[in-house]
């Protein structure tokens, strides 16, 4: 106990002293030469719905959103998981459908933007498209109900890129509780646990 109240006391000591050495302005140009010197990956953009909307061009400098080519490339971004994402209400056929129709607009943005973008599935991909100076593009599906409990339909999701899915958004799905839900199948069900 008096060892781990001596490193407690150590370590309160030592953060003060750095935090009396380090100025703002230190710790602001040690952050960015770690940040440009670095693979950055963003794991969860919502911009793909805008990508439905034929006005939205991701190679124009936007003064809203999240992102854009121009923006991406000011920030040092290496790669970006596209979010898959409709309302987790939205079940059955009609959310695999809005969930394809998704996973084109952001494929079609790709082969729109070669220069710019390219498609990747794994970390080595990522790396070599750092080095060829182009944005990765991934995917990941946000919750479960978009595959209408079928397993091949995520299989087909991964076959056209997608990299990761949520179990759940905020809404149970059909085969698994989300944490921001009444619980209905006590976590999973058989299927889930399969999934
Ligand atoms: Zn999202």
């Amino acid at each position: 106990m008096l060892r781990t109240m001596l490193t407690a006391g150590l370590c309160f000591s030592t953060s003060i002293f750095l935090a009396a050495a380090v100025t703002a302005d230190d710790i602001s140009a040690r952050a960015r030469k770690l940040h440009f010197s670095s693979i950055v990956v963003d794991t969860h953009d919502d911009t793909t719905q805008r990508l439905l909307d034929g006005n939205f061009d991701l190679t124009a400098r936007n003064a809203d959103g999240s992102i854009d080519i121009p923006r991406m490339r000011d920030g040092n971004l290496s790669a970006i998981f596209f979010s898959i994402w409709i309302p987790s209400k939205v079940t059955g056929p009609e959310a695999v459908k809005r969930a394809l129709e998704q996973i084109d607009a952001v494929r079609e943005q790709v082969s729109k933007h070669p220069k710019d973008l390219v498609l990747t599935a794994t970390a080595a991909e990522v790396r070599e498209a750092r080095k060829q100076g182009k944005l990765a593009a991934l995917m990941g599906v946000e919750g479960g109900h978009m595959i209408n409990s079928d397993l091949a339909i995520l299989r087909s999701y991964a076959a056209l890129g997608v990299r990761y899915m949520t179990l759940t958004h905020s809404g149970n799905d059909e085969w698994a509780d989300s944490s921001t839900d009444k619980p209905v199948h006590n976590g999973l069900t058989d299927f889930g646990k399969e999934v």
